[in-house]
């Protein structure tokens, strides 16, 4: 009650946007994982590590547009690039020069990819990936975990959230999910055990959950996961949206050492502006789509639309991952910082009761409180202390203008920008709110 008193005295426009966007926005966002309780902050802009709501309070920010900004927001360079280009047109609908261009630095720098294509959102993305798969094995179950996050598409909508089965949306038949299997992450018999009693064409998973509680994979599971996709003659594709240029410059594959065989990228690959997604793999997969070798379009496997390989957004995915290849050695100070933060919130947790746990892999930081470390999203949920102390942690981090999502799950994605001082601060707020109940 007194973090929410602070919280209503600090956010009256804010509070004043809610109420006139509850009459025209469904619970009055644009997307309910953005809400906050009890009313979300709207923000008006932002710039590097910082965003400002619209009532001029600064925050820094954890949720970087959904894990979009590994560079800040809005850098100088990339807004510029997009700026120049966009006077050569924003949507060309034809193909051109500067795709060819992303594509090749791409295949440059994924382990696994020989062959890419552009999309227009990480949701999309997984859904061609899935059916490039079968397209590929001829086979039609996907197996994918628990908690698991790859967008809203209907088919791999389900077993995001307790009790992790049957659809996850209302309008959305069982029959339709029919063909997904869940299992939990970490676990390596029940992979097994779905990969034996179906004819299953994809494994698909995020190999550190994000959305999932940003929890670790234990020590050889995703080789093992690697080794069942052959075993079985399933494909396995890494849904790597969150950790694709985040953990490693080649993702979770070239930081694991775990090499899967379909890759979807989403979020940096945008280069922070809307309409990112991409999935590639070898030729051998990748060829599938290839319409001069299958001119029967039944015998390929479709991908397309309107906006694929537009100007601003291949644009600004370019000169982004540009920056980033040219400037590799920047990750493991970022990795480190941000590990080193997880070590300090980890310790403060053990010096108050062990009243929660943080999970960690590089610059992904996910708070649990719960009685143990969560090895899966499953006991995520079922060990929680108490699930009104998410609720206050977030309250209290914004009276002390600090913001991140969800709410209900958080999980970190700070950016190269953000500075050592951001970081202490945090750790600090976080010991005080920890000190606090
Ligand atoms: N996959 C993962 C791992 C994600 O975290 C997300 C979005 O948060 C998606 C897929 C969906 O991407 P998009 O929201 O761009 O459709």
């Amino acid at each position: 009650a007194e973090y929410e008193e602070k919280y209503l005295l600090m956010t009256p426009m804010s509070r004043e946007l809610f109420e006139r966007a509850r009459r025209v926005l469904p619970g009055g966002v644009v997307y309910a994982t953005r809400f906050m309780e009890p009313y979300p902050v709207y923000i008006s802009r932002a710039k590097g590590s910082k965003v400002v709501d619209v009532d001029g309070n600064g925050y820094d920010d954890y949720w970087m547009g959904h894990g979009t900004h590994i560079l800040g927001h809005s850098p100088s360079f990339i807004v510029e690039a997009v700026n120049r280009v966009s006077m050569n047109g924003t949507h060309l609908g034809f193909e051109n020069p500067y795709a060819v261009e992303y594509a090749e630095l791409l295949t440059k720098i994924i382990p696994s990819v020989e062959m890419v294509r552009f999309c227009n959102s990480g949701t999309e993305a997984n859904m061609y990936a899935v059916r490039l798969a079968r397209a590929y094995t001829k086979r039609r179950y996907v197996i994918k975990i628990e908690g698991g996050w790859h967008g809203g598409l209907d088919q791999l909508h389900t077993a995001v959230t307790p009790p992790f089965t049957g659809p996850e949306s209302a309008g959305l038949p069982e029959d339709f999910t029919k063909y997904t299997i869940s299992v939990p992450f970490n676990d390596l018999d029940a992979m097994e055990r779905a990969l034996k009693s179906y004819d299953v064409a994809a494994i698909i998973m995020e190999p550190v959950p994000g959305a999932g509680g940003c929890i670790e994979p234990l020590d050889g599971y995703l080789k093992g996961v690697r080794d069942l996709a052959d075993r079985y003659g399933a494909l396995l594709i890494f849904d790597e949206v969150i950790t694709g240029f985040r953990l490693a410059l080649g993702g979770a594959q070239e930081y694991f050492g775990v090499y899967p065989d379909i890759t979807v990228l989403g979020k940096i690959v945008g280069g922070g502006y809307p309409g990112a997604g991409a999935f590639g793999g070898r030729r051998e997969y990748m060829e599938l789509l290839d319409h001069i070798k299958y001119p029967d379009p039944r015998a390929r496997s479709f991908h397309g639309g309107t906006f694929t390989g537009n100007l601003i957004t291949i644009t600004a995915g370019y000169t982004m991952i540009r920056y980033l290849y040219e400037n590799r050695h920047l990750y493991e100070r970022f990795n480190n910082m941000w590990r080193d933060v997880a070590r300090r919130l980890d310790r403060i947790c053990e010096e108050n009761n062990r009243i929660c746990w943080i999970t960690n892999v590089g610059s992904m930081i996910g708070i649990h409180f719960t009685s143990r470390k969560p090895r899966d999203i499953g006991e995520a949920y079922r060990l929680r202390l108490c699930s009104e102390i998410y609720k206050a942690l977030h309250l209290y981090m914004r009276i002390n203008r600090i913001l991140y999502l969800s709410e209900k799950m958080p999980h970190l994605m700070p950016s190269m920008v953000h500075t050592e001082e951001q970081a202490n601060r945090f750790v600090d707020v976080f010991r005080g709110f920890v000190e606090d109940i």
